[in-house]
Parts: structure tokens; sequence; C-alpha cells
């Protein structure tokens, strides 16, 4: 039997309507289901198998869209995905609990000559409320089956799926609900001249033009002429964009909304997520809530002091399990957090590994470097970022957590208030809030964006807000500061950096408004989705692209990047092997890893940092903070991971039997005599600096061709402004009535040139 092609349906609905959700169900793939609007940019595709029949279909995820207006790119992707991509069925999701709004984008829809079936989703809430839809009604009044699903509970999927598969077979004519509003003869003579033209979709080009759509008037300005004389005779030359919309919301109201019996018409009642509102998004509570949620997320990811019991004069056995300053639930007497403890168990066991594979080399008598290159080089460099797994996972957990249950989109609508005084709206925070993951979607996500402006500012401070990739970065510096400080605790310095990006990138934000980017912010218009229990399997999904990502980037780029900098840290440059005994910690020769080409294009490099205060001006094996920022430009992983290479070595050096085990950083700490302002700053350079080779791949796609130079420029800016910031300022006090002198004067040179321009308008305008 031939094959027969498959069909191919797209999935269409307003954002936040669980469309993501059903794509997974449908195709059992893992797309980020998130609870708020704009996650699905990118049209997204994959393959529904019919359990019984065995049929396929081709399904495309499109973005959310409250209309087929071209205002914003989600809009312009999914009306060019429905006229372009030969689509068989177009399934409408319609968030039931929602209708109303829902309709106006499904009343475009039925407007195509292609077959249309609705998916009532989320009808669980409906029912949960004890409401009910006339689902006949609607069919009736629609024409196109109607069918009430759950795709979270997985509910009639498969009944879904057999009457859009049978209605897709059929041939179904564009219907619309003005047929019998005042524009109906404007409407039909413009669908029979379009369709005397051949052009497919007559009824629905008809509506885009009549609705004045820039991307049909444009193709069609004879029928578009027309338009516009019938509106001046007929109509008395009405606003025909506005006069549509009303017309269709007419309809909805009075036609279509009465499907929806709630059990109790006369409770008018607060819902619970307006009554949760209340105090979250309240004007005074919700910020210091949100602060106070990181807060307890950072405490128990990364405390080692938990519930600062010990500090509070509990006082538990140091040192359980015998390292020398980390136990695997008690570090110097206080309990650890959950984050610690898991990444406690994941060091005991690449330790054993390790030591497991150095000795089985030894046994098969592998030479002195193999074995080097094996332990010191690839597993030493892998496990050292592979540490971090957990206390990742465990973020992005808290995260997903709070993505799920709704109260980001919450965040982002408390935070507009904000940072619409700093040139962005609170669409711009949702992707800024994304960038604590990863760079790279989050500034796909810029897309959302229809303000140029907006979106060139918001890509700029995305790195800013610090990625699961520099939390290793962040979290074994911290560890060192405290160690080699004696006090200090983990989680409120993590919070702290985490907060210095986010300052950051404000502060960077009203630069830049204030000169190279001016213009007004346009509206934010966001509906808050309900709260709702987070899913666990939406949260697995989260944590398995988190983790995957991760591993994928572990064995390819850092796995590389390990091997590459092993051999430069263990040759000179003439070629000679640097020869050490991983058993004793010695070197055997007279050579030391300070006369490594890796050593040579550190010393190289490493005065560009000295304002910093990680250059020249460190001791022996100075050039290893040099070293470590410059491989943190291929992925911010290698910075530690390159850390993790050179302290067994740096141990030697300093003959200390503490190569192994320790926190990598402290070695180097203690090997380089670097400060803490010093660390902090090289901290503060590597979270604002470029950002890793994907996220710049990634800038340069979203940016106009040819400006990534500047955001380049940008970046290297910040960032070594605020370390040296850090750095002098921290070392030397008195620095800081320079810093403040510096920066009145740029405040003031910003001020008088917007005046100076200003002012020239003026006079432009009054010539
Ligand atoms: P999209 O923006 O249209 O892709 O929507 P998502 O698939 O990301 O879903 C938005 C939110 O609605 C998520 O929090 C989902 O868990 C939730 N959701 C999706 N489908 C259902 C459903 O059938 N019932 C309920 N109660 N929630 C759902
Ligand atoms: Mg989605």
């Amino acid at each position: 039997m031939a094959q027969r092609e498959r069909m191919r349906f797209a999935l269409a609905g307003n954002p936040n309507s669980g469309k993501t959700t059903l794509f997974n169900v449908l195709t059992g793939s893992t797309a980020h289901v998130g609870n708020w609007p704009g996650v699905t940019v990118e049209k997204k595709d994959g393959i529904y198998k019919n359990k019984v029949t065995k049929e396929e279909v081709y399904i495309l995820d499109l973005p959310g869209i409250y209309s087929l207006s071209p205002y914003t790119s989600e809009e312009v992707i999914s009306r060019n995905a429905l006229i372009d991509e030969k689509i068989d069925l177009i399934i409408n999701i319609v968030d039931a609990t929602n209708l109303e709004r829902n309709l106006y984008l499904t009343s475009q829809l039925l407007e195509m000559d292609l077959p249309v079936v609705i998916a009532l989703n989320m009808i669980d809430e409906v029912n949960k409320e004890g409401d009910s839809i006339n689902v006949r009604e609607l069919e009736n009044k629609l024409r196109v089956p109607v069918v009430e699903i759950s795709a979270l509970k997985e509910e009639n999927i498969s009944l879904l799926m057999d009457r859009a598969i049978d209605f897709a077979k059929k041939k179904r004519e564009g219907m619309t609900i003005l047929k019998d509003s005042p524009l109906k003869n404007l409407i039909n003579e413009v669908t029979e001249s379009l369709k005397k033209q051949d052009i497919p979709n007559p009824l629905f080009h008809a509506l885009k033009i009549i609705e004045n759509d820039e991307l049909e008037t444009n193709k069609h300005p004879d029928v578009y002429k027309f338009v516009k004389e019938y509106n001046d005779e007929h109509l008395s030359s009405q606003d025909l964009e506005a006069m549509v919309a009303d017309e269709r919301y007419k309809y909805i109201t009075s036609n279509l909304s009465n499907v929806y019996s709630k059990k109790d018409p006369n409770k008018k009642k607060l819902s619970k997520s307006d009554k949760i509102d209340k105090v979250l998004t309240n004007k005074w509570l919700g910020i210091p809530i949100f602060i106070a949620i990181l807060f307890v997320i950072f405490h128990l990811t990364f405390a080692e002091d938990f519930l600062y019991l010990n500090a509070m004069g509990v006082s538990f056995p140091t040192n359980f399990a015998g390292t020398p300053f980390k136990g695997l639930f008690f570090t110097e007497g206080g309990i650890n957090s959950i984050g610690v403890i898991l990444q406690n168990l994941v060091i005991c066991f690449t330790d054993w590994i390790n030591s497991l594979v150095g000795d089985l080399l030894t046994s098969m008598n592998a030479s002195n470097w193999g074995v080097a290159l094996v332990c010191d080089g690839i597993l030493g460099g892998l496990f050292s970022v592979l540490s971090f797994v957990p206390q990742i996972l465990l973020l992005f957990l808290f995260f997903s957590i709070l993505e799920d249950t709704g109260y980001m989109a919450r965040v982002a609508f408390i935070l507009d208030r904000i940072f619409r005084k700093f040139g962005v709206s609170g669409r711009a925070f949702m992707p800024m809030i994304m960038g604590f993951g990863c760079s790279v979607p989050a500034m796909i996500n810029t897309r959302t964006l229809s303000d140029e402006k907006e979106k060139i500012a918001t890509i700029r401070v995305i790195p800013f807000f610090s990625c699961g990739a520099k939390l290793p970065i962040l979290t074994a510096c911290t560890g060192a500061i405290i160690i080699t400080l004696g006090v200090g605790n983990a989680d409120l310095i993590t919070l702290s950096m985490y907060l210095l990006g986010m300052v950051t990138a404000i502060v960077a934000l009203i630069v830049m408004k204030q000169t190279t980017l001016k213009g007004e912010v346009a509206p934010f218009i966001m509906e808050l989705p309900n709260y709702h229990l987070p899913q666990f399997k939406s949260l697995m999904i989260h944590l398995w692209d988190k983790l995957k990502h991760f591993i994928e980037k572990a064995f390819t780029i850092i796995l590389i990047s390990t091997i590459v900098i092993w051999f430069l840290q263990s040759f000179t440059f003439d070629w000679k092997y640097i020869e050490y005994d991983p058993e004793t910690l010695q070197f055997l020769g007279t050579l030391t890893t300070d006369d490594s080409i890796l050593a040579g294009i550190g010393k190289l490099i490493q005065p560009l940092f000295t304002p910093l205060g990680f250059g020249s001006q460190l001791a022996a094996f100075g050039w290893v903070f040099a070293v470590g920022a410059i491989t943190g430009l291929i992925a911010k992983e290698n910075v530690i991971a390159t850390f993790g290479m050179l302290a067994a070595v740096v141990g030697v050096a300093l003959g200390s039997a503490e190569g192994e085990g320790v926190n990598e950083v402290v070695a180097m700490v203690q090997a380089t005599n670097i400060t803490i302002p010093a660390l902090i700053s090289f901290i503060a350079f590597n979270m604002l600096t470029i950002p890793c080779f994907a996220a710049v791949a990634t800038a340069k796609a979203e940016l106009k061709k040819g400006t990534l130079k500047y955001t380049i420029a940008f970046w290297l800016i910040v960032s070594y402004i605020v370390s040296s910031l850090i750095y002098t300022v921290g070392s030397w006090w008195w620095t800081s009535f320079i810093w403040v002198g510096a920066i009145a004067l740029i405040i003031l040179g910003i001020y008088l040139y917007n005046k100076k321009i200003s002012s020239s308008r003026l006079t432009l305008n009054r010539g």
C-alpha cells in the first residue's frame, strides 16, 4: 500500500490557553510549558500517532496570539504559517474559563477556508466551579466540531483527534460571524471580487483588507480603494478596523457567551486567585514578598547553616565525613541545606570514580601523562562542573514552581510598575527572568517585544540576569571567600551577587534610555493566568530540559575545551611535557605549570585585568584568573573547569597535601594571594561581560545586521567599569570619592546633552 501523506494540523490559540501542554500530550514531546504568556515564540512541530489506527498526523504548535492582525511578530508568524504551510486543519484551542476573549481569535480563524476544530480546554477548571458549557449550541452556531478537553489531565484527547481527523477530510468554506452585521454587503462584495481573482481564502483576506490590515492593503490596492469608497459612501467614513472588532465582540457577547452557564449566576465572589493576588500583588507587599521568596530559595539551595541554627547558638559536629572543611550534612557547626547536601553527595561520588580510574590506569601501567590527562584534565574538569548540577537543578525546580503556579507572571506585573521608569515594559521583564535560566532562550523570547529599542536594551541586559552556567563561578568563589575570611554566609553573598546583576541591568537600562535608546515605552497589557498547583510532569520536563542541556554541553564544548586547556597547561612552548606525579603531587622535572603554554598566554593577557584586581598584581599562578575569564567566553562552565584542572597542579606548587578535595578556588586563592575585593570583582566580571559563545550567536541573530559590535562593546564596558569599581572601592575606600565624582560628571554630561538636544528640537520646530 502506498504511504498516504501525513495530514498537517496547526494548533492555534491565545497565549496561555494550553497549546504547548496539548502539543506535548499529542506528540509526546517535552516543550517548555509556562504559566504566562509568550513562552512559545518559535514554531514547533511534532508527530501525533493514533494508538488504534496508527495513523500519523503532523502537528505544528504556533505562538500564542489574541488576533490575526499583524501587530506582533507572533501574530505574523502564526498567520503566515496558517496561510503558507499547507495546513489541513486548525485545532483552535480555547481556554474555556475565558470563553469570550478566546472566541475573538476563533471568529477570525473561522474565516479561512480550512477545517477548524475547537478544543475547549481547561474544562476541568470549569467543572470544578460547577459550571457547564453547552457544546451542542456552540457547534450549531459555529458549524465546526467542538470538543471539551483537559490537556493537563489528558482528558478527551483521542476524541478530539478522532473528530479532527474526520473533519480534516471534508472541505470547509470560510464563515464569518459578521454575516448579519452592517458590514455584510461590503464583505460580500470584496469576497466576490477576490474570488474572481482566484485568491485562496477570499473571505479571510476580504476581512483583513476591510480591517485596513497593512499586509493586505498593499497587496490589493484596487480592492482597498473600493473599500474606502464604499466606506465613504455607505458607512459615513467609519474607522473600519474598530468597527470590525466591535462587531465581532458584539456578536460574541450576544450570541456565543450564553453557552456558558454558571452554577450560581448571582454569585460574584472573588475567585481564589483574586484573593491570593490581593496579597501577592499588593502595591506595598508585592516586591518585599518577591525578595523574601528569592531569599528562601537561595537559602535552601546554598546555605551551609540551615535556618541559621548555628549562628543562633545551636552547634553540630564538624567534619562529619572527615573531609577538611565540608561534611556531607554539616559544615563548621551548621546543618547544610538540601542543595549543599546533594552537592556533597555528587562530589563524594565523583571523587570516588576519579580515584578508581586513577588506580585502574596506574595498575595498567599507563604513563604519567596519560593518568594526568584522564584524571586531572578530563575527569577533573568535567567533575568540577558536574558537582554544581544538584544546586542548579534545585534552583531551577524552585523557579519552575514559581513559573508554573502563575507567580512569575505576577512578578512581571509587579515589576512593570517600576520597570516602566527604566524604559522597558513588564513584557521585557519576562525574557529577563528567563535569563536566570539561560540567555539563549531568553534572547529568543525578546521577539515578543514589538518595540525595537526595547528589544535591543533587553538583549543587552539579559546576561546580567545570571544564568545557570555562571552559578558554579558564583558558588565556588563565594565558598572561597567564606573560607578565607572565616565569616559570611553563602546564600547571602550569592543572593547579593544576583542582586548586583539586576541593579547593573537597571542602571544600564536607565543610561541607555537617556542616551542611545530614547523613546516612550509601549503600554503593557497582560492578563494574569489563574494560580494553580504546579504539575509534577511539567516540572520534570523543565528539569530534564535543563539537565539535558547541561550534560550535552558538558560532554561537547566543555570536554573539548578542558582537553585543549589540559594540553596547553601540560606542555611548554617547545612541546616538552611538564611531568608530575599525581600520587605524590610532585613535579618530576625542573619544569612546572608556570612554564606551560597556558601560563605564557595567561601572562600575556594578564595586564588587561590589572585594573580589575586579578591581573599582574597577583603572585605566582595569578594568570589562571585571566585564563579563566577568557575560557569563560566559550562557555561559562569553563571558568571553574579550568580551575578544577589547575587546582591539583597548583596544590603541588604550594607543596600542600590539600590539592585534592579542597575547593578549587580556595587552592587558587592561596596560590595567588588574590584579595577578597578582587575575587568579587572576578565574579562580577564573569557575570557581566560578554556571555558565552552560544548567547553571542543568538544575540547576533536577534539584533539588526551589523549592530552586534555595539552590544559586545556594551558588555565589555559595563563589566570593566563595575568590576574595577568593586575592586578599587573594596581595596581602597577613599577611591569611592573618585568614582562618585566620575559618576556625577557622567550624569551631568547626559543631562546637559539631552537638554541641548531638546532645545535644538525646539528651535527646529519653531523654524
Ligand atoms: P500556551 O501558552 O498556550 O502554550 O499554554 P501552556 O501549555 O504553556 O499552558 C499554560 C498553563 O495552563 C500551564 O500552567 C498549564 O499547566 C495550564 N493548563 C494547560 N492545560 C490545562 C488544562 O486542561 N487544565 C488546567 N487546569 N490547566 C491547564
Ligand atoms: Mg506555549
